[in-house]
């Protein structure tokens, strides 16, 4: 059985492939290779982006989609997480996209079913199908050659999963990485860091805003979020007229994060990325689910 629980679980040859694919769907009305397949959305954590992203990928791909209302759900009254995924399963789903404020619970379920288990993201652990289409979309962006190119990530890089799971996979395609970030903000790594924005930013190709994740901390670090903003907040008076590629994985908290004249700012990303989600999930749904069966 395959799974989706972070980009490791795929191989090199394995994402070019998927990435052809994204492209034709990008292309061309996509084939409706999922018909009479089941996809189930399974969300403990709040989305907006993810969930809506992985549904319509897998109606356009054809299959039927089903959301379990977890706030109604009978983990409410008391069921295990893992009686809740073997119920899901028993109703004979493809595959089960699965968000969790645990690290971890995708990988446990996926040993409890026997359909495939997408992890839309797990705590702190693993976003994997973002940092997938982060890449797809700067591999666009860069007509393919990445070759030497620099990207910082800044932000709240230890307790985002979008970060870990993009610190995984760039480098595999030849991204340098450099974080950026608050002390306290920095994960203990091998990478190039530096607690100051101006310190990377005539070197850099590319920069990868974060969220600070809030619901994460155990107690509030900043006093304001706007004190973190006058360090790093991505503003037009700090990029300028350089030539740097914008992302954030969404949500951006506005002028904390990236300011409005960055947010409309055609080196901005956001909306492609978001764009190009729907295509690469698309991509991986096919690919797993036809994988099993
Ligand atoms: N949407 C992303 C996630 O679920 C990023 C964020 O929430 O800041 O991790």
């Amino acid at each position: 059985m395959r799974h989706l629980i972070t980009t490791d679980d795929l191989g090199l040859d394995e994402i070019e492939t998927l990435f052809k694919d994204a492209e034709s769907y990008l292309q061309a009305p996509p084939p409706k290779l999922l018909q009479n397949r089941l996809v189930i959305t399974l969300f403990f954590e709040n989305s907006t982006r993810t969930r809506s992203s992985f549904e319509i990928a897998a109606k356009k791909l054809g299959a039927d989609v089903v959301h379990l209302d977890v706030a109604r759900s009978s983990t409410k009254k008391g069921e295990t997480l893992y009686d809740t995924a073997a119920n899901l399963n028993a109703m004979g789903p493809d595959a089960i996209v699965v968000r969790h404020a645990q690290s971890g619970t995708p990988y446990q379920i996926s040993r409890h079913v026997n359909c495939a288990i997408f992890n839309a993201g797990d705590g702190a652990h693993a976003h994997p199908s973002q940092a997938l289409l982060d890449l797809f979309t700067i591999r666009r962006h860069f007509k393919g050659d990445l070759e030497g190119k620099r990207i910082a990530i800044v932000g709240d890089i230890k307790n985002s999963r979008v970060a870990n799971s993009n610190i995984r996979l760039l480098p595999r395609f030849g991204l340098k990485i450099t974080l950026v970030a608050p002390p306290h903000f920095l994960p203990r790594t091998d990478l190039e860091t530096t607690t100051r924005l101006k310190d990377v930013i005539d070197d850099v190709d590319i920069i990868m805003s974060l969220r600070t994740q809030t619901e994460r901390h155990a107690q509030p670090i900043y006093a304001s979020l706007k004190d973190y903003a006058s360090d790093y907040c991505i503003t037009k008076e700090r990029i300028g007229d350089r030539n740097i590629m914008l992302m954030h994985p969404g949500p951006v908290h506005r002028n904390i994060d990236i300011d409005d004249a960055m947010l409309s700012d055609p080196r901005c990303k956001v909306l492609e990325q978001v764009k190009n989600g729907v295509a690469v999930r698309m991509a991986a749904l096919k690919k797993l689910i036809l994988a099993n069966g």
